[in-house]
């Protein structure tokens, strides 16, 4: 392989630097790798040179400027006196002195001022380097280069680690400390929190997530009592706020696997949601004594509750669950036996075209939405109304199941029955995990 020692006439590599682009050659730092380079080459030029001051012949000029190059990039251990007494030592235009022990320790240090503020475990270096210092690195890279950016990342996470005794992680750090070595700029990204559990929604008139009062927009007006809200809660506020307290987070953000409205309940055994809490200052909580907060609400409760990750947040938007429902019917005409018996029939594994409901038309794609039922569960309360319990596909809406929404909703319960029905109540009764029958 071809050393290409003719770099060091364009630029003054230091040793680290010079070693960096063979970096992938030989388990040693690159400091050593480029210095001893460096250093055979010296020698064979030394050698060649006195050579041709026996000989007077060949190109003692060509020989010197060389070995010039060699002492400019800090190849102090050249010690004839034609390049000694001319030249001295530059500056390295890759590293410019980034990993002078002195330069990396204040930075570390720095990072750690910050780190101090937060629990974690789990740590990461992101090092930026300016476009100059870049487009450098382009210029002369080699196959087996490694980039700087690595280098000064791998050698302060070092220094971070042992200092405070955390981990570093690539993958899936608590947090990264953003450095750019050369201004010395440092500030943390920290990594959300992420818990995940079940909730249920005991009561009906509180919408799932925060709502913006709708005529000032979240700023508080007269019409919301300056509270900025729509609603005076929620089941994310009630469910975030001690999560908030203990951890010391700036904000959140509530992912429920789907939502119920407002005035529907969710009971069983909940429906999922995962609670990303941006930026904790504390990440190990009891998460026991938080449900208990939580449950105290007497509105809000949960259930399983589990440290995520981001792949929880994903999955849920990407995995529609089956649901088990409980409807209050109400009809104008008189409900008979044979009415409930068909409704039972009818609906077993029945297919619903269902256009976006009117309701939600101003926040939804007017679009047919193919859905199924698969199996209804009846009974008769009184002349004018009955319960049904509902197995079916996630995104099928109830209410207009019932209804039938003017037609949008095709078949629904009134044209089954051929009676006017609308939903009176509706709970949640389950969230399916997976496929259930
Ligand atoms: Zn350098
Ligand atoms: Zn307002």
């Amino acid at each position: 392989m071809e050393i290409n020692i003719e770099i060091l006439k364009k630029y003054p590599l230091c040793h680290r630097c010079f070693g960096r682009l063979y970096a992938k050659l030989l388990h040693t730092n690159n400091f050593e790798r480029g210095k001893a380079l460096k250093l055979v080459k010296a020698m064979e030029l030394e050698s060649l040179l006195k050579k041709i001051e026996e000989s007077g012949e060949g190109n003692k000029d060509e020989v010197l400027e060389l070995l010039k190059c060699l002492y400019r990039s800090g190849l102090k251990e050249i010690k004839i006196k034609e390049i000694k007494e001319g030249e001295k030592i530059e500056e390295c235009p890759w590293c410019r002195g980034i990993f002078e022990k002195s330069h990396i320790e204040e930075l570390a240090n720095k990072a750690i001022e910050l780190l101090k503020e937060y629990e974690f475990d789990t740590f990461m270096v992101g090092t930026h380097i300016p476009k100059e210092i870049k487009e450098l690195e382009e210029e002369i890279e080699t196959p087996y280069m490694e980039s700087i950016r690595q280098e000064f990342g791998r050698e302060i996470g070092k220094i971070i680690a042992v200092k405070m005794n955390k981990q570093p992680d690539k993958t899936n750090p608590d947090i990264v400390v953003h450095i750019n070595p050369y201004t010395k700029d440092i500030y943390l990204q920290v990594n959300p929190l992420f818990i995940k559990g079940r909730y249920r929604k005991l009561v009906r008139g509180i919408p799932q997530t925060h709502w913006h009062c709708r005529f000032c927009r979240g700023k508080g007006c007269e019409k919301c009592n300056f509270t900025g809200k729509r609603y005076p809660t929620s089941v994310e506020e009630i469910i975030a706020e001690p999560f908030m307290k203990a951890t010391k987070g700036t904000n959140e953000k509530f992912h429920g696997a789907g939502r119920e409205d407002i005035d529907v309940r969710m009971l069983g055994n909940g429906r999922p949601f995962v609670l990303e809490i941006k930026e904790p200052k504390i990440r190990k909580i009891d998460l026991n004594k938080i449900a208990e907060e939580v449950n105290k609400s007497g509105m809000v409760e949960v259930l399983n509750l589990e440290y995520g990750n981001r792949k929880d947040v994903v999955f849920f938007k990407n995995e529609p669950h089956k649901k088990t429902y409980r409807a209050l019917v109400e009809c104008e005409e008189k409900i008979t036996d044979e009415d409930i018996e068909k409704v039972i029939e009818t609906c077993e594994n029945l297919t619903i075209y269902q256009r976006t409901p009117k309701r939600v038309l101003h926040r939804r794609a007017d679009l047919t939405r193919i859905r199924k039922v698969y199996k209804v569960w009846a009974h008769k309360i009184d002349d004018n109304h009955f319960e049904m319990k509902i197995f079916c596909d996630g995104g099928l809406y109830i209410k207009e199941l019932i209804s039938g929404d003017d037609g949008r909703t095709s078949p629904s319960i009134s044209e089954i029955l051929n009676k006017k029905c609308i939903c009176k109540e509706l709970d949640v009764l389950e969230v399916h995990d997976e496929e259930t029958s």
